[in-house]
């Protein structure tokens, strides 16, 4: 039976042989081999993920259709009430223990690496991205507060973040400042108790008010009394939605409340809230007017796990579009018996087009957790030049994690909408809510536009090229390696898609500082090409493991062919269909600000 075979409009079914290959592509192994995850082994990966699987199949993806077509809505009290069965699934997310995969035990987690639990993460976005994203911020706000939080607010929040128990929220946006967070208005002052009052109103906070736990603990970005203005002057505040009793339990309520729950076009259940504090009492977490590089620590994976709802869902929308493709009958092929019609799966466009979603959902999902397992290296790597590396291959990777997989997550959502013709758009098919709800991933956490932006400048630039040219090398050393003719046109465009983006490097380092408009007219193509190559470098590493491990069965391996067959195919059909724009790319990269003329020349005509 092939993936996603039987998948009714609303049923998900965890690709488990699937993304256990990917981590392998990705890094497992050598993740693996260090004494922080001496304890695990490959067999346990592939039990927690198989778990994990079922249960987002069995629990979470039923909520999923009804979410969307409910929606969270806030109460006339100022409460949100959730979809049905979300608090159901949540409480057995929470009672299961899944929260905390990636966090140490001695918070009550469960001691593994950030790439497994990407994997989790992506899962849970597969079966309910609207629900997943409460738990990707609660997994950042753990983060923040196990690296920058002192001893008495990790002991006292975060295992109760750790186990989900207690969601957390990340509030940087307001009316007048989004990609501009040096404009943030909220002001914090200090009280003679030593605790902050914050006041401001923070607009697009997510799952900033909810019925799913007792408590709501809120992150929140402003400026202290006295600050400097701009980016430099902002500090990160904990104010929880209840004040922690004597016992440390929930008391009474903050001076804080949801105003409003906007309407949007996708992840309906996801609830966007407007929030206004009103002298509401916060705690300061990390350094005083240091709060940046602290939201940052959130940030940061928070945008991993964002990227992670590309292949999400784009893996569900697969599924959904190969079944129907199987079934639903069009024409003739000349294979056809006479008096009988093609299934649409049999014409080659519609071929075409499954495979395009299948295969951008495969090298965005590697991508993923290849940043995520650079994370771990950052963190666990063996010696200080290994954590050196990772830490600077995780900077880089971050903005194509977030960026180039929510790119293809909505690519790929609507190929797979077209496979399904005029009944895809139609919200009965349930195609159409993967197109929504995959359309935010570009615009949130930093659109992708400020992505590209932050690796041409921030990360390219500022190096000269240095990591992103070591990462080249890698490249090269796979392509060596890779066997002929069976991955011939993998290696043959990726090959050329190395040159392209070593050539387009050198001219993103190069040319910002004497013309930035020249490097900021192209920083998406570069992103582009950047993700497009990691891409297809890691659909070819992806190609030896399934070679190497000789594996069979699972999604995509046929009757007829083994799947170390199935996996090269899929590189190969990747680098003619998706690797091969690099030089266009390149072209674009280094077209420079001249193009953009037109636009300043140009009036609106007479009404
Ligand atoms: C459903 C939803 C959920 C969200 N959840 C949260 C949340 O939980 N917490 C939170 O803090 N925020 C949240 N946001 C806010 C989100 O992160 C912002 O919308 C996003 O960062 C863009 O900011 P903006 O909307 O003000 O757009 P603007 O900053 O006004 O941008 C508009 C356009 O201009 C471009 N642009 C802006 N500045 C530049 C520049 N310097 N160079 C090049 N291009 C630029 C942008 O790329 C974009 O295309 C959410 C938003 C939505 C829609």
């Amino acid at each position: 039976m092939g993936t996603g075979e039987g998948a009714g409009a609303s049923s998900y079914r965890a690709p488990v042989a699937d993304i256990v290959e990917a981590l392998e592509a990705a890094g497992l192994w050598e993740l693996l081999a260090l004494p922080e995850f001496a304890h695990l082994d490959r067999p346990t990966v592939e039990q927690v993920v198989g778990e994990f699987g079922r249960f987002a199949s069995e629990v979470i993806a039923p909520t999923d259709a009804a979410g969307d077509s409910t929606g969270s809505r806030r109460d006339d009290r100022g409460g949100v009430v959730t979809p049905p069965g979300f608090k159901e699934a949540y409480r057995r997310y929470v009672d299961g223990g899944w929260g905390g995969l990636q966090f140490p035990e001695r918070y009550g987690g469960g001691g593994f690496p950030w790439a497994v639990a990407m994997a989790l993460q992506e899962m849970f976005a597969s079966a309910n991205m609207a629900l997943s994203i409460n738990a990707a911020l609660t997994h950042g706000a753990a983060e923040l507060l196990l690296q920058w939080g002192d001893d008495r607010q990790r002991e006292t929040y975060l295992p109760r973040l750790v186990s989900g128990h207690w969601p957390a929220t990340m509030e940087l946006t307001e009316p007048d400042a989004g990609s501009d967070l040096g404009a943030l208005r909220t002001t914090a002052t200090e009280g003679p108790d030593g605790r902050w009052r914050i006041s401001g109103t923070k607009i697009f906070a997510t799952w900033a008010e909810h019925d799913l736990a007792d408590n709501i603990v809120h992150f929140v970005l402003a400026r202290a009394a006295g600050a400097p203005a701009g980016t430099k002057g902002l500090s990160v505040f904990l104010v929880p939605k209840r004040l922690l009793g004597p016992s440390g339990e929930p008391g009474v309520a903050n001076s804080l409340r949801c105003a409003r729950v906007e309407e949007k076009l996708g992840i309906h259940a996801s609830p966007t809230c407007v929030m206004e504090y009103d002298n509401a009492s916060g705690e300061l977490v990390g350094p005083l007017h240091g709060g940046l590089p602290a939201m940052f620590t959130m940030m940061n994976l928070a945008r991993v796990s964002i990227g992670a709802e590309g292949p999400a869902v784009g893996e569900r929308a697969y599924q959904q579009a190969y079944a129907y493709a199987r079934a639903r009958l069009q024409g003739r092929r000349p294979s056809t018996p006479p008096g009988e019609r093609a299934p649409i799966i049999e014409h080659p466009d519609v071929a075409r087009m499954l495979l395009q979603v299948r295969t951008l959902t495969l090298a965005s999902r590697m991508v993923v957790y290849a940043a995520s397992a650079e994370r771990d290296m950052a963190r666990y790597g063996a010696g200080e030049a290994e954590r050196r590396s990772g830490e600077a291959r995780f900077g880089l990777l971050v903005p194509i994690a977030k960026a180039w997989a929510t790119d293809q997550g909505f690519l790929a959502s609507s190929l797979a909408l077209q496979v399904h013709g005029g009944s895809g758009y139609l919200e009965e098919a349930g195609v159409a809510q993967r197109l929504r709800d995959s359309r935010i991933g570009p615009i949130y956490e930093g659109t992708n536009g400020i992505q590209a932006i932050d690796l041409a400048v921030r990360k390219v630039s500022r190096d000269g090229g240095r990591v992103m040219r070591l990462l080249g090398d890698d490249i090269m050393a796979t392509v060596k390696v890779l066997p002929l003719p069976e991955l011939g046109p993998t290696a043959q465009a990726l090959e050329e898609a190395h040159e392209a983006l070593t050539e387009a490097t050198a001219w993103v380092a190069d040319r910002y500082t004497s013309s930035p408009d020249d490097v900021l007219a192209g920083a998406t193509a570069y992103l582009q090409l950047a993700g497009a190559t990691l891409g297809g470098w890691l659909m070819a590493k992806r190609a030896l493991v399934a070679r190497g491990e000789g594996l069979k069965g699972g999604a995509g391996a046929g009757e007829e062919g083994s799947r170390a067959k199935v996996a090269a195919g899929e590189s190969n059909f990747f680098a003619v269909e998706t690797l091969s724009d690099a030089p266009a790319l390149l072209r674009r990269v280094t077209a420079g600000a001249g193009r953009l003329a037109p636009l300043r020349d140009w009036r609106p005509g007479p009404a």
